[in-house]
């Protein structure tokens, strides 16, 4: 039982597609116990069955992030069944690009509730646990989903970028206050993913964009985003990766 990850609970958001999901089956292989958080019970039920099968120890408890007490309620759920969490990939998210002209007043509070508020929700709740982790074991791993969106401009990304700006940001200085407690505070950044995230795109002409993206370059998987999670959270305790940029190699 000497995998790199054996003895590490991992709580991950999002879990029930693309990213998260993908690094849950990544982590439970190199030994943590992982904890899956989404709202669609019956993909974390799925995902459970998946991983123990294949020798891996996974949980499921389902919550929309945004409901700051039913988070708290699966942190102590986390906390009684687990011993608590020594990583939270935080990463959950939803992307809904449209002009800022067309007001989608409703897609705008749709991405600042999960991206900002749903965020620390679940920071606030995971926070106590990382920093006893980092107390009793020597390190503790807390990995925000930002995006390339937060650096670069792309037309009509507008509120979806500074969400992903917010994360950015916020990872550095929490990365600060955190890391003489031995909790490492990283964000990952990506380019275009194939995932589900794109089929909650409303706007036709953001749709087009990224149908000619996908006929014209190869977009990263979902294992590609599992496997540097995996590095960032296998590194010596001394080693914090800040910020980690990855994209499609043919993405401008
Ligand atoms: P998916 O749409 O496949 O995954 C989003 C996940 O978030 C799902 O598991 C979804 O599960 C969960 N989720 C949505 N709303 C809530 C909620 N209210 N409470 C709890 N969970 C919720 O997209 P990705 O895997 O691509 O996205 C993961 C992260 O990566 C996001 O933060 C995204 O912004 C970021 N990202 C993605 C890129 C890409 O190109 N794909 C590029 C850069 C960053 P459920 O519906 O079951 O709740």
């Amino acid at each position: 039982d000497s995998q790199p990850m054996t003895g590490r609970v991992a709580v991950i958001t999002g879990a029930s597609s693309g990213i998260g999901e993908a690094t849950a089956e990544r982590l439970a292989e190199l030994g943590a116990t992982v904890a899956l958080l989404a709202r669609r019970a019956d993909r974390l039920d799925g995902l459970v069955e998946r991983i123990t099968k294949s020798d891996g120890s996974a949980v499921a408890m389902a919550v929309d992030v945004t409901d700051a007490e039913a988070v708290q309620e699966v942190a102590a759920r986390v906390a009684g069944e687990l011993g608590g969490a020594d990583l939270l990939f935080n990463n959950a998210g939803v992307m809904l690009p449209a002009p800022v002209e067309e007001l989608r007043f409703d897609q705008w509070q749709a991405q600042i509730d999960l991206n900002v508020s749903g965020l620390m929700n679940v920071i606030g709740a995971f926070i106590p646990q990382l920093v006893a982790a980092g107390r009793e074991r020597g390190v503790a791993d807390l990995i925000n989903t930002s995006s390339i969106a937060a650096e670069n401009i792309f037309p009509n990304f507008a509120v979806y970028s500074a969400t992903k700006a917010y994360v950015m940001h916020l990872s550095r200085h929490m990365r600060v206050e955190l890391g003489s407690k031995n909790v490492r505070v990283s964000a990952i950044e990506p380019g275009i993913v194939g995932t589900e995230l794109q089929s909650h795109v409303t706007d036709e002409g953001a749709q087009q964009w990224l149908e000619g993206s996908k006929k014209t370059i190869e977009w990263l998987t979902p294992e590609d985003i599992a496997a540097t999670i995996a590095f960032i959270a296998t590194l010596p305790p001394r080693v914090n990766l800040q910020q980690v940029t990855i994209m499609p190699t043919a993405q401008a």
